[in-house]
């Protein structure tokens, strides 16, 4: 390049960036935004503003971030509340009206089934759009897919032939042609639990992993049984980290405070030490010692014969009981929801507290049954955790909910890029909280319950929780989705 032509350039660059400047600021004097939220302390967790500021939003985007007073058609009070990006669940089971109004209530503005995930990814995305109070999104998954080739009757899990036995070879290509057209339909990731298919060899679960790296997808995973059995044995947590070597693909280990057990500090150090050595290894916790899935799966199986303390400490969330023998092999027959204990309060702390962990709710609710982590994960975190016992900057946990998760899944789904920030630009997805009050709710008794402090939360630009209350009638939820690539 000729030098006059480099100088040129220099000045058009200063003087476009000086015309953008100076729209900015009309921008701020003289636009009627459709919302302008005054006087909130905004954080930004990637360029780490930490400001009172006032926020201009028009067409579902932030359109201004000011010292000077803006105007709304609808003007919001944010006087000492925090002004943070809506929260990012990349594991929320619960995919209905009644799990996103649970959401939208802790503060999630996108919820995303990635762990399990589905076998039909195009149906899945049709049966929610324009029906959904939050954005969603979804993986392709393992599971249902290997449940589909190899007609496995359980719902939800698998409790029959996809989790008892080896698939055949022309199965093995059907499951693996299955989360291939999931991802070609724009899957976010792909999803993978091999505690829940224990008879999936460990060259099928390689086979998956291959065929994520191909679409630069992250395999999100519920890691095969070892940890909480029998301490030091990392085999399961060590299975996925070999396949994420061998195979380039990102790796998500999920809900690493249960799977981990009291391995958990062992597993974060391997992903740190992974991580410095350049591979793309990522993990999730959620505040709770105690743990929900299902008594028909293989992760019961061969507990016929435990102590009576084994039984009691398991609760049955339909009637409210605890266990004993008989009714764990009763209830067993049956199916349906467990809670049982997964770990200790210290190693969840760990977990929470470790700088690479995200927060994610592994949440779901049928009928107000369930866990409580479903409505009260993220209040928890930013009331226990951070106000209460000062483990955690305010910072660094909102870090934890908004801009890692947009993170973890920008580079396949590029619209995660304008998730995560409170940046001009960035949707309007925005959690607006008080920091001094807000608290979960949800206890395993009633774990319906609402969490209490978060008073605004915007999905699209449209409000979904006003003065600490849903908004009826509101469905500005869109698909959280990857590029759709033709199919044969
Ligand atoms: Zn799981």
């Amino acid at each position: 390049m000729r030098p006059e032509l480099k100088l040129d350039l220099a000045l058009l660059s200063a003087a476009l960036l000086l015309s953008s400047i100076a729209a900015v600021h009309k921008t701020n004097a003289q636009d009627t935004y459709d919302i302008a939220i005054a006087n909130g302390r905004v954080m930004d967790p990637e360029t780490g503003l930490d400001s009172v500021r006032n926020v201009g939003i028009s067409a579902g985007k932030i359109r201004a971030i000011s010292s000077e007073p803006l105007t709304g058609k609808v003007n919001i009070e944010a006087k000492n509340l925090v002004i943070a990006p809506g929260f990012i669940d990349l594991h929320q089971h619960g995919q209905d009206a009644e799990n996103y109004a649970a959401k939208a209530a802790d503060g999630v503005t996108t919820a995303l089934e990635l762990e399990l995930g589905t076998a039909d990814v195009d149906a899945w995305y049709a049966a929610r759009e324009g029906k959904a109070l939050i954005n969603y999104g979804v993986s392709a998954g393992h599971i249902p897919t290997r449940m589909a080739v190899m007609h496995d009757p359980g719902s939800f899990l698998p409790g029959g032939d996809a989790a008892h036995r080896r698939a055949t070879s022309a199965e093995l290509e059907d499951i693996l042609a299955g989360v291939e057209k999931g991802l070609l339909r724009g899957a976010l990731a792909v999803g993978l639990g091999p505690a829940y298919t224990p008879a999936a060899t460990n060259w099928e679960i390689l086979q998956v992993f291959h065929t994520a790296a191909r679409y630069g997808a992250s395999v999100h995973v519920h890691i095969r049984s070892s940890g909480r059995a029998e301490p030091e044995n990392l085999s399961g947590f060590q299975e996925v980290l070999a396949d994420a070597v061998a195979t380039g693909a990102p790796l998500h280990v999920a809900h690493i405070q249960s799977t981990g057990g009291q391995d958990v500090v062992h597993e974060l150090d391997m992903i740190q030490a992974a991580r410095s050595r350049g591979l793309d290894v990522t993990t999730e916790a959620y505040p709770y010692d105690r743990g929900q899935t299902r008594i028909e799966s293989s992760l019961f199986d061969n507990m016929e014969n435990q102590p009576d303390s084994f039984y009691a400490s398991m609760l049955w969330p339909a009637t409210g009981e605890y266990l004993t023998r008989e009714s764990f092999l009763r209830y067993r027959k049956i199916g349906g929801f467990i809670i049982a204990p997964a770990t200790t309060p210290e190693m969840v702390r760990a977990a929470i507290v470790d700088p690479l962990t995200m927060i994610a709710s592994d949440g779901r609710l049928v009928d107000g049954k369930g866990h409580p982590r479903t409505a009260g994960t993220y209040a928890r975190v930013l009331g226990e955790y951070v106000r209460q016992e000062k483990a955690l900057s305010l910072m660094e946990a909102v870090r934890k909910m908004t801009l890692m998760p947009a993170q973890r899944l920008e580079k396949r789904a590029p619209l995660f890029k304008s998730k995560g920030r409170i940046q001009v630009g960035a949707d309007a997805d925005i959690t607006i909280f008080d920091p001094d009050k807000i608290i979960d709710k949800a206890t395993y008794e009633r774990p319906e319950q609402y969490s209490e402090g978060i008073q605004f939360v915007l999905v699209n630009g449209s409000m979904v929780v006003r003065d600490g209350k849903l908004v009826q009638g509101v469905l500005p939820g869109r698909a959280a989705r990857a590029p759709v690539k033709p199919t044969n």
